[in-house]
């Protein structure tokens, strides 16, 4: 009966973990320009850009670094009127989202969805750097944009060294 109890916890407390946030995996921070901005984050954090890449779906390209357990995300529109020239022209440069990585993107939406958040794309699209991506609206979340993400192939993830 104790071990069938024992097992039981051990179950549940593994299904809390699995679909829980699991940390800040990003911050992306707006800017102009990533040949200003890949520099200046390079010489502030005194480590080097590893990837730079486009993401279509959004008309961004961005820049990303490796600080310990989490991430720097530079993010330059690549389209003169994207969303990243309208918030630098509304707010200036500066922080844009916070990016949580979840182990199940779905269940968090249906998660988030069914508490009252507001959910900017219902379906999960792929991200930058082998994440599936969704956003909540910040009217909804105190004015944070929040950025949910998953990774397409953790495994492989995990075992990757930054270039
Ligand atoms: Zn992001």
């Amino acid at each position: 009966m104790l071990v069938l109890v024992f097992t039981l916890i051990l179950v549940v407390s593994d299904l809390v973990f699995y679909f829980q946030m699991q940390k800040v995996e990003h911050i992306g921070i707006a800017v102009r320009s990533l040949s200003v901005s890949i520099p200046l984050f390079e010489k502030l954090l005194d480590c080097s850009c590893y990837k730079t890449e486009d993401v279509e779906s959004e008309k961004v390209r961005t820049a990303f670094f490796r600080i310990g357990e989490t991430k720097i995300e530079l993010i330059e529109s690549i389209e003169q009127n994207g969303v990243i020239n309208r918030f630098i022209e509304k707010k200036g440069e500066g922080i844009h989202h916070i990016a949580f990585e979840v182990t199940d993107i779905e269940t968090e939406v249906e998660r988030l969805t069914n508490k009252g958040f507001t959910v900017l794309n219902d379906t999960p699209h792929k991200g930058a750097d082998e994440k599936l991506v969704c956003f909540l609206h910040p009217k909804s979340t105190g004015g944070v944009l929040v950025e949910l993400c998953q990774s397409i192939n953790p495994t492989a993830q995990k075992n990757k060294n930054p270039v």
